[in-house]
């Protein structure tokens, strides 16, 4: 076990047994190191990380799971609060930073009740009390949202997006989110629902972000297989396979001993065969578009060249499923199961090139489809640009399909900070403190805010709060530093992304405070990369910019 200089730290094995208070508390440090990791990047004035795989892969982002998801820790406390970054990523797409600064603030309270005696389990009692009343009281001060309102889901939108984008052609993009968002949602039952599955984005390096555009379809990065295929097939009948198109004999990999040129021949004749055979029971369906999520054999391409079939091989199995909701064909497992009704339909499949590169293009679907085909001067400046979409899509599908928004800018913490005291005042028990507490808690996110724009936390927060007793929708303008009407100034976020945050947090603060006893287990740890140097975290801690993370407060063999 070696120091923090970058070198590796294994903790678990070999390490004696941690109980009681000592336990907890270094639980608790571990989880606090990881929520100070990403906590400069909160907010539209965050910072940005430079993440280094252990290949010297580099991404540059201020996307809170995307720092949590790469940083490669150890310590199973710390493990929890990027779990729960990661749920609420997966269930909202938005407010992952928030979780973990949030997780982070409500242990080190704990800890401050730890140190009066008050038991863990009371701790966290007290904790869940205050995160129901919370919801609650977000509920209450929530917006009727109405999917009509377009310029409503472009801010929230926009909203989301802020801070993400080095250039900032965020109106476009939001207008974008909005667009793919709304062809993507259907009415189900009474409700609305939105499926992340029919939105679509293809990354193409070339142009630059303004470049980007909405088309109607699915765009799949690929070259028609093929060059006798037409490049170019009106009224497709369209084949998802994902089962290569070859012959049986050589998908299940016989052994042939062959010891003569004649059954060499007689070899390659019976080959030949099976393969038309394949081809054939493609063509036999009526399908003139194939999109095959394996290989097709080279004779197969020539068979559906000749039969007038244009096909694409190698398809990832994510763009499969897009054309199966999109044409409405049902992805084939095997060709012997290819049926006519099978297959789906569009207007147009053809091929196009996009900057350097060529692309095919499948328009006038059954179910309308859109995909946005983001430009962009690197690939970096790609993924970036993808992730903040990212972030709005969901952000305004939540929107869509709960009707339901908050103000941004901390207004929502202010005010449930100041309702969970009075909430408090009126408990009896212990579970009080822990109720005051958390509302101390809640507080971390306009503080946070405020320190990453640059100015003084503790002003900001108290001006918030004698603000919030006319207005409960004051929050931190974090571009100018001063409070205001954060609906006025158009700062809007999903109800569904608030609630998520602080149930996630809470979540994952009671799950690290009810562990007590750490055990070693005896299994074998994983075989580390690159002689055991935790990528992320050697990358960070050797750019200094990860306050708490580096040389600091942390014990060795904390990760
Ligand atoms: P998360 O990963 O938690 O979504 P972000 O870095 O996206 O973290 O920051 C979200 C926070 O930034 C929210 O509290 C949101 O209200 C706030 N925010 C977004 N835009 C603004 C703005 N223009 N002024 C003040 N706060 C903002
Ligand atoms: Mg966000």
């Amino acid at each position: 076990m070696a120091g923090m200089g970058g070198t590796p730290v294994i903790i678990l094995r070999d390490t004696r047994r941690e109980s009681g208070n000592e336990a907890i508390s270094n639980n608790i440090m571990a989880a606090r190191a990881v929520a100070n990791a990403v906590r400069s990047s909160m907010g539209p004035k965050g910072m940005d990380k430079l993440l280094v795989d252990s290949i010297g892969d580099v991404t540059i982002t201020n996307d809170g799971v995307t720092i949590l998801k790469e940083m490669d820790v150890q310590h199973p406390a710390a493990k929890m609060l990027i779990e729960a970054a990661k749920t609420q990523d997966k269930e909202v797409g938005d407010g992952t930073t928030t979780v973990a600064v949030l997780a982070g603030e409500l242990l080190r309270k704990a800890e401050v009740l730890l140190d009066q005696k008050v038991h863990p389990t009371m701790i966290v009692q007290g904790y869940r009390m205050a995160a129901d009343e919370a919801v609650k009281i977000a509920k209450s001060i929530a917006f009727e949202a109405q999917e009509s309102d377009r310029a409503l889901l472009e801010r929230i939108a926009r909203t989301a997006m802020t801070g993400k984008l080095a250039d900032s052609p965020d109106s476009k993009m939001a207008g974008y989110a909005v667009d793919l968002v709304l062809n993507a949602t259907e009415d189900y039952g009474e409700k609305r629902v939105f499926d992340m599955d029919r939105v679509n984005v293809e990354k193409k390096v070339g142009e630059s972000t303004a470049d980007s555009e909405i088309i109607e379809g699915v765009v799949i990065d690929k070259e028609i297989v093929h060059q006798n295929m037409p490049r170019k097939v009106t009224d497709a009948k369209v084949a998802l396979l994902s089962c290569p198109i070859e012959s049986k004999d050589t998908e299940t990999k016989t052994e042939v001993q062959i010891t003569s040129s004649d059954q060499f021949q007689m070899f390659m004749e019976h080959e030949k065969k099976r393969v038309k055979e394949a081809a054939d029971k493609v063509i036999a369906s009526g399908a003139n578009v194939v999109f095959c999520q394996k290989g097709i054999d080279d004779l197969a391409q020539h068979y559906l060249a000749q039969a007038g079939v244009l096909a694409l091989r190698r398809v990832i199995k994510k763009d499969l499923d897009k054309l199966a909701k999109a044409t409405g064909a049902n992805i084939v497992t095997s060709l012997d199961e290819l049926k006519p009704s099978d297959l789906g339909s569009a207007a147009l499949v053809e091929e196009r090139r996009v900057g350097s590169g060529i692309m095919t293009f499948i328009t006038g679907t059954k179910k309308s489809a859109a995909t946005l085909l983001l430009r962009g001067g690197t690939q970096q400046v790609l993924d970036g640009l993808e992730r903040a979409l990212d972030d709005a899509l969901h952000a305004v599908a939540d929107v869509v399909e709960d009707k339901k928004l908050v103000v941004g800018g901390a207004a929502p913490e202010i005010e449930i900070a100041l309702r969970l005291r009075e909430y408090a005042a009126t408990l009896k028990g212990r579970e009080q403190l822990a109720v005051a507490k958390f509302a101390e808690a809640m507080e971390i996110v306009p503080k946070t805010l405020a320190e990453n724009a640059g100015f003084d936390a503790i002003d900001k927060v108290v001006e918030l709060k004698s603000r919030h007793s006319s207005n409960k929708n004051i929050g931190l303008n974090a571009y100018t530093g001063e409070t205001v009407d954060m609906y006025e100034l158009g700062v809007v976020e999903p109800l569904r992304v608030k609630i998520q945050a602080i149930l996630s947090a809470t979540d994952a603060a009671c799950l690290i405070l009810r562990i007590d006893d750490v055990l070693a287990s005896t299994k074998e740890p994983p075989a580390r990369g690159a002689g055991g140097m935790p990528p992320g975290m050697g990358g960070m801690g050797g750019m200094g910019g990860m306050p708490g993370m580096g040389m600091g407060g942390m014990p060795p063999g904390m990760f």
